[in-house]
């Protein structure tokens, strides 16, 4: 009976412990399941987002987890990016690279990087501005190395509004040349850096001749194709560096750097000849236009931008009282 007794609780145990364990694999089920549906809700949650999180082991240089929004913003496939981190590298536009990887260094030194700017190429060869706020999610600990954790969010259609705005703050809608406010900026720092330098650089101002009269007999329409073909003129005569604007109504201005006079010349004179090449159909007559032209070159004793505009002003005006269609050194 002691046998029967001690065989029936040897029998109990097991029993016992294989209930515990089923017990504990539906437990475990369960908890596969929940955080399954955690994973799922946290990746609809991601890929709603326009931005993508990442994380990234610096110690073994290798991605360990980019949520779904980089397939669509990056075109690209993740596996390979967790495969492989040279992936990224590929990614990013080459001029930008450099950057992209000191920011990311800056990140692990001061903790975080909070927006650093740069281009990618996606997969299909498309170009994307992204904003990518970076910081350190987990310092060395325990054998592990850092871990830098980042949102990088596409930024594209911001950028490209940007530029838009830029364009329209600073171009002539007409002429599409810069307009006199910037222009006059862009040559104050020209004018500052040959100051510095002690370089050579030129100031030349063009007026169209007659304008009004050109205006009056084929109308105001008319008149804006000729503003049109002599800013193309000016573009097309111009070098790389040299500034070009719209600064009043029909008149012009351009700025030489690293230009010395004999040069300005030649290039006031090939300008000069461009314009007067132009011919003009309407329906009842065709013409031509010329200009009349100011230059000047930078003289030591120029303390201002202001004196070499003022100087090449009055070249001009002793142009027109010249007789027009002419370039007058000032
Ligand atoms: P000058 O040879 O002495 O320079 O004579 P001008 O007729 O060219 O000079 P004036 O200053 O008398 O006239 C300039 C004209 O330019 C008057 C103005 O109506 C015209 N104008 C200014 N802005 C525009 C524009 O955007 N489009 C057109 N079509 N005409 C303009
Ligand atoms: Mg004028
Ligand atoms: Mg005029």
């Amino acid at each position: 009976m002691g046998w029967a007794k001690g065989n029936d609780h040897r029998a109990e145990i097991p029993a016992a412990a294989e209930a515990q364990a089923r017990l504990a694999l539906i437990h475990a089920q369960a908890e596969v399941v929940r955080l399954r549906e955690r994973e799922e809700l946290f990746n609809l949650l991601l890929g709603g987002v326009n931005a993508v999180l990442w994380a990234f082991d610096w110690r073994a240089q290798r991605v360990v987890y980019v949520s779904p929004a980089y397939e669509r913003i990056f075109g690209r496939s993740a596996a390979l990016l967790l495969a492989d981190f040279a992936e990224w590298r590929n990614a990013i536009y080459p001029d930008d690279l450099e950057y992209a990887q000191q920011t990311m260094l800056d990140a692990l030194d001061q903790g975080a990087v909070e927006t650093r700017e740069y281009r990618i190429i996606r997969g299909d060869g498309q170009l994307r501005w992204l904003s990518d706020k970076c910081f350190v999610g987990r310092q060395p600990e325990n054998g592990q190395g850092p871990l830098l954790v980042g949102i990088a969010e596409d930024i594209t259609d911001k950028k490209r509004m940007e530029g838009e705005l830029h364009r329209l703050a600073t171009t002539d809608v007409l002429t599409e040349s810069s307009n006199r406010r910037h222009f006059f900026e862009c040559a104050q720092r020209e004018f500052d850096r040959a100051k510095l330098y002690a370089a050579p650089m030129a100031f030349l101002l063009l007026d169209i001749d007659d304008f009004k009269r050109i205006n009056d007999t084929h109308g105001h329409h008319v008149g804006d194709l000729v503003l049109q073909q002599i800013a193309r003129c000016g573009a097309s005569v111009l070098r790389r560096g040299d500034l070009f604007g719209r600064i009043g109504g029909e008149e012009f201005a351009v700025l030489l750097p690293g230009c010395v006079p004999e040069l300005a010349d030649q290039i006031a004179k090939r300008l000069q000849r461009e314009i007067q090449r132009l011919s003009f159909q309407t329906a009842v007559s065709h013409f031509g236009v010329t200009a009349s032209f100011g230059l000047t070159s930078l003289r030591a004793s120029d303390a201002t931008l202001h004196e070499m505009f003022a100087r090449a002003d009055a070249a001009m005006y002793r142009a027109k009282r010249l007789g027009k269609n002419q370039v007058v050194v000032g």
